[in-house]
């Protein structure tokens, strides 16, 4: 390739057939590229190695820095209106509070993001209603039977949640369609870069090439990687700022005439404690049961040991057991809004990976070192999915114009390790090794010490 810049004939290996990966493909698509290979070390897509892999995600565009606010708005409105994504999507609405205990970091969280919901432009103007008691929350959301003690926030009708894994399947089943070539399993797997940042500047090829597990070599004229928590994994000078962490996910089964009572409802985010959704079918062959996915609030979970850098365990299989404490909060949550659930089994647990960034941006950018010839794009810092439908186009902006114009996306040479004080985050970082953890068959991990 000449020009430093794509062209209609430029060819593409997308890493990652996770979020990111998927939609970058779309977007190509979209733009009138055709030559398209994505590699992904799954064996099928969605991969049980995505964070995207998940029954569901918030879509909202409840954000206190406008410009992220203006783009999820967009995301929004694609994921209502564009035919791959709507039917994946539920307008359920959105409830965000604090609780009688919350650390004051997550009350002022809440009232500046009443704030910033209310002065935004593009917002509609009576999407949101302040709940200053528990008894407003609950005359909101009768679903809540629970004491809700303390609780004060908002509801924003604006938002809503994502079928996630099946809004994953609909857009690769789309690109298969529209002729992106992906090499799955082993074929997909990529083990190494070629040259490594090392010896990148040295190397006499043009650009970079992808080796997988297969043993075959892949090469194109651009190759993106959106690996999600793996990418330290191949490429090591990103470690420095994606940090692989993890959060709490547990299910709890309801039958269906639960279920009917619960629908409408929206998605709960208690800041402090944690957040959980409407039912959603649990695909057993009866067909008769739902599942509620409930999450833990916290700082999240690294995976280091020793090891300077942070990378999610090698099997998925290793992904299977929860927090201690995790569960507690999680029980917690329940029995604030839904009591009669609190003690039911909590199953299908595991952590998801993500990578975080420090200033929680992500990074769209060429890897220093590769003559412009790789990409990075990661780094949701956890926020990520709703972005689904439009994230690609970033991407390919990125590789049309040659470079990152958007100051925030850049490659970032400082180290994410001291997290920035952002005003969303609460609690502190651990690593899973050093607390107890428990299966859905209540087995305990024992902490490595
Ligand atoms: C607990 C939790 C809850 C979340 N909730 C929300 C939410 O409610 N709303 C929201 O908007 N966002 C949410 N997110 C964030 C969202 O999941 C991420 O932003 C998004 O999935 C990131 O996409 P990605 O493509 O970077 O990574 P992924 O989706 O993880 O994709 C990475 C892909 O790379 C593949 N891969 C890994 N290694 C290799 C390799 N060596 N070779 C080839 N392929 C490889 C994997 O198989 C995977 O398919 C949440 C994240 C977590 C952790």
């Amino acid at each position: 390739m000449a020009s430093k810049t794509a062209s209609k004939e430029t060819s593409f290996l997308i890493v990652g057939a996770g979020t990111f990966g998927l939609s970058t493909a779309l977007h190509l698509t979209n733009r009138g590229y055709k030559n398209i290979v994505v590699l992904d070390r799954g064996d099928d897509v969605p991969s049980a190695f995505s964070a995207g892999n998940d029954v569901n995600k918030i879509v909202r565009a409840d954000y206190e820095d406008p410009f992220y606010a203006t783009h999820a708005l967009k995301a929004i409105h694609a994921w209502r209106n564009s035919p791959i994504f709507s039917p994946h999507y539920h307008h359920s609405g959105y409830l965000v509070t604090s609780s009688a205990s919350a650390p004051s970091k997550a009350t002022s969280h809440v009232t500046r993001l009443i704030t910033a919901l209310s002065s935004h432009p593009d917002q509609p103007k009576s999407s949101v209603a302040v709940l200053h008691t528990p008894e407003d929350v609950q005359s909101t959301v009768p679903h809540l039977t629970g004491p809700l003690t303390g609780w004060s926030g908002y509801y924003n009708s604006n938002a809503g949640y994502a079928q996630a894994a099946p809004a994953l399947k609909a857009l690769y089943t789309e690109l298969l369609a529209r002729g992106v070539e992906f090499r799955l399993g082993d074929s997909g797997h990529a083990v190494s870069i070629l040259p490594d940042t090392q010896t990148a500047k040295a190397f006499p090829a043009p650009r970079p090439y992808i080796r997988t597990a297969d043993g075959k070599i892949h090469c194109a004229d651009l190759v993106i990687l959106a690996l999600g928590a793996h990418t330290a994994r191949l490429l090591s000078v990103a470690g420095a700022q994606l940090t692989a962490k993890a959060w709490a996910v547990g299910h709890v089964r309801v039958s269906a005439q639960e279920a009917a009572h619960l629908r409408g409802l929206p998605v709960v985010n208690c800041r402090d404690v944690g957040f959980f959704f409407e039912p959603v079918p649990a695909g057993d062959e009866h067909g008769q049961e739902w599942l509620i996915k409930v999450c833990a609030h916290g700082g999240g979970y690294t995976n280091r040991g020793r090891a300077a850098t942070s990378l999610p365990p090698w099997q998925a299989e290793e992904n299977k057991a929860i927090p201690v404490e995790d569960e507690m909060l999680m029980r917690r949550l329940l029995r604030e809004t839904l009591p009669e659930l609190a003690k039911r089994r909590l199953e299908r647990r595991f952590m998801c990976w993500c990578a975080d960034t420090a200033d929680s941006e992500y990074v769209i950018d060429y890897v220093p070192g590769y003559r412009k010839g790789l990409v990075l794009a990661g780094g949701d810092s956890g926020h990520g999915f709703k972005m689904l439908p439009v994230f690609g186009g970033w991407v390919v902006d990125l590789v049309e114009r040659g470079q990152q114009t958007e100051k925030r996306w850049r490659w970032k040479t400082g180290d994410s390790d001291g997290q920035e004080e952002l005003g969303w985050r609460v609690g502190g970082v651990r690593d899973i090794r050093e607390v107890q953890r428990m299966g859905d068959g209540a087995e305990a991990t024992r902490p490595r010490l």
